[in-house]
């Protein structure tokens, strides 16, 4: 059966990875979100060809969702009559901006020597048909058990609000109906991400008191007491987030622990008018400054006690001196997610890339998130991994790539592993 697979995928290896390209020369730029509508129309008819049945789902309900800029998802479908598992195979097909130093098209689909190039050919459209392809083989070589469904989806580069998370929400994506997921993001043919790190950003505003510049003495420094605040970050809590490392294997290693990065910093009268060379002058001492931080949690801390972590820091600033004060405002918060490597998906993979690759599999988590957090989350949905080809390393940058062999590669490990959860053997 495992060679069947094989062999029918690479019967269509060319047709795929030109089906790659094709989802590359569209771009689907996200923000804003720009031709979703038409990438969308151009899956579901692929899909269509292939023998899924097809369903459009669109986020009307979601801000994001605009006349101009629809949020547009397609589901692809491979039924039968039995009541086996379900193996749902979920991508994104936004894109982040290109960006500058780019020496190829970033929206060319260009293939030269072996490697496919563009933005999205890692992160994640090559992954995105190989999922598409790999489904169909399944079906292709006569496994009829089960459920086998594939969806494009949007947003994930912005939340995936509109996306997996709308799926989800609306019983899509669901544990009552979806036993596995397998979200083709770029860990390279070898690797299978178990999860993600938690994300808490938040801003800190410091509340001072306008005054003349001239006498400084009669107002409150905002930016000053703000600094006390981002002092405390570098020398307290930094150092000790350094200490605390957690069991999953997140890559690269110096990511086995939490982080804080301060994002941005506002304050005074910046403002004011003016420009970059003569910027307005204001005589005063500034009322406020903001500063915004990007905490990532690790998965043996709560998510409760990281916010009383920052609270307590401004407790201690206030606790100096009275007359400080500040406003701590929640932004984003994703919890960190984790697949057991017991998981029989994991199994299923692990078992599968030993076949095709003839390599052990090896077993990573993400220092950043991605639509897994959505599948567990919302979807309640307790086996899923991310397994894809490319790299992390090529995603987001300029001139990011992909291998064509590696696409068609991953194509085979998610057939052979889908149809060993299908028909355990
Ligand atoms: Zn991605």
């Amino acid at each position: 059966m495992t060679r069947a697979i094989l062999e029918e995928i690479d019967a269509n290896a060319e047709e795929l990875v030109e089906f790659a390209a094709d989802l590359i020369r569209i771009p689907t730029v996200n923000p804003p979100g720009t031709d979703y509508e038409r990438c969308a129309k151009v899956i579901g008819d692929r899909m269509s060809a292939l023998g899924y049945e097809v369903e459009y789902v669109e986020a009307l309900d979601r801000p994001e969702h605009t006349d101009e800029h629809p949020r547009v998802n397609v589901v692809g479908t491979l039924r039968s009559d039995d009541t086996g598992p379900c193996v749902h195979l979920n991508g994104h097909f936004d894109v982040v901006p290109a960006g500058d130093d780019w020496t190829v098209d970033p929206f060319g689909g260009l293939i030269r020597d072996g490697r496919l190039y563009g933005r999205g050919s890692a992160d994640m459209k090559a992954g995105l048909a190989a999922a598409i392809y790999a489904a169909t083989a399944v079906r292709r070589v006569g496994i009829s058990a089960g459920t086998l469904e594939t969806s494009a989806t949007v947003d994930e580069e912005s939340g995936g609000f509109a996306g997996v998370a709308y799926l989800a929400e609306m019983g899509r994506i669901h544990r009552n109906r979806t036993d596995y997921v397998i979200i083709p993001e770029p860990f390279g043919i070898d690797g299978i991400s178990l999860g993600h790190r938690g994300v808490y950003w938040f801003k800190i505003t410091a509340r001072g008191r306008m005054g003349h510049g001239s006498m400084p003495f009669l107002g409150r420094n905002a930016i000053q007491d703000l600094n006390v605040i981002l002092q405390k970050v570098n020398e307290e809590l930094q150092p000790s987030l350094a200490t605390r490392t957690t069991s999953m294997p997140v890559v690269p290693k110096q990511a086995r622990s939490g982080s804080i990065n301060v994002n941005s910093i506002r304050g005074g009268q910046a403002d004011a008018g003016g420009d970059e060379i003569s910027p307005a002058q204001t005589p005063c001492v500034p009322d406020s400054a903001e500063a915004v931080f990007d905490r990532r949690f690790i998965l043996e801390e709560q998510f409760e006690t990281v916010r009383a972590e920052v609270e307590s820091l401004l407790e201690d600033a206030t606790r100096e001196n009275q007359e400080r004060e500040y406003e701590l405002t929640d932004i984003l918060i994703v919890h960190p997610t984790f697949t057991s490597a017991d998981s029989p998906l994991v199994g299923a993979l692990e078992r599968a890339i030993r076949q095709v690759v003839d390599q052990p599999a090896r077993l990573v988590a993400s220092p950043g998130t991605y639509d897994q957090k959505h599948i567990a989350r919302i979807a309640g949905v307790q086996h899923c991994v991310a397994y894809g080809p490319g790299t992390l390393e090529q995603a987001h940058q300029p001139d990011e790539s992909c291998s064509v062999r590696d696409i068609v590669t991953s194509a085979k490990v998610m057939a052979v592993a889908a149809a060993n959860l299908l028909v355990p053997s």
